[in-house]
């Protein structure tokens, strides 16, 4: 069902709403209570710029989801890491390199956690870490 909403920042988009009425209903008021998908868009974009992404607004828009994607899975396996030790203080390490990185560029080149991971420390600090790491 064609449904015409009206945003919170005053724009309507016209959306194909399925389902049942209640559903189709709930649906509309939480659309109404967002802005509409341009804005919504513009506001990352200044937030991620705030945040200090460089590049044009469209690769500062894909960036920051790869950023926020590869940040949160890089945290995820520090996570799992049971307790503080070189694999902990391996991944911090690259976390802090990381949070350097403002080139929207860089990040649309490096999607992977392992990838971002990788680029962000030497092979010998890599040997190092894992050197140590066998002999906790
Ligand atoms: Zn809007």
């Amino acid at each position: 069902m064609q449904t015409t909403i009206r945003h919170i920042c005053g724009h309507t988009e016209t959306v194909q709403l399925r389902g049942p009425a209640d559903e189709r209903e709930r649906a509309v008021r939480k659309l109404t209570s967002r802005p509409c998908r341009e804005c919504e868009t513009a506001r990352r974009v200044r937030a991620d710029k705030a945040a200090g992404l460089t590049g044009s607004d469209k690769q500062i828009a894909w960036a920051a989801d790869i950023r926020a994607d590869v940040t949160a899975r890089i945290e995820e396996v520090k996570a799992r890491s049971a307790a503080a030790g070189p694999e902990t203080e391996m991944v911090d390490l690259a976390l802090s390199r990381l949070a350097a990185i403002t080139d929207a560029d860089w990040w649309i080149d490096h999607q992977s956690a392992q990838q971002a991971m990788q680029a962000m420390l030497t092979d010998d600090e890599i040997a190092d870490f894992r050197r140590r790491a066998q002999s906790v």
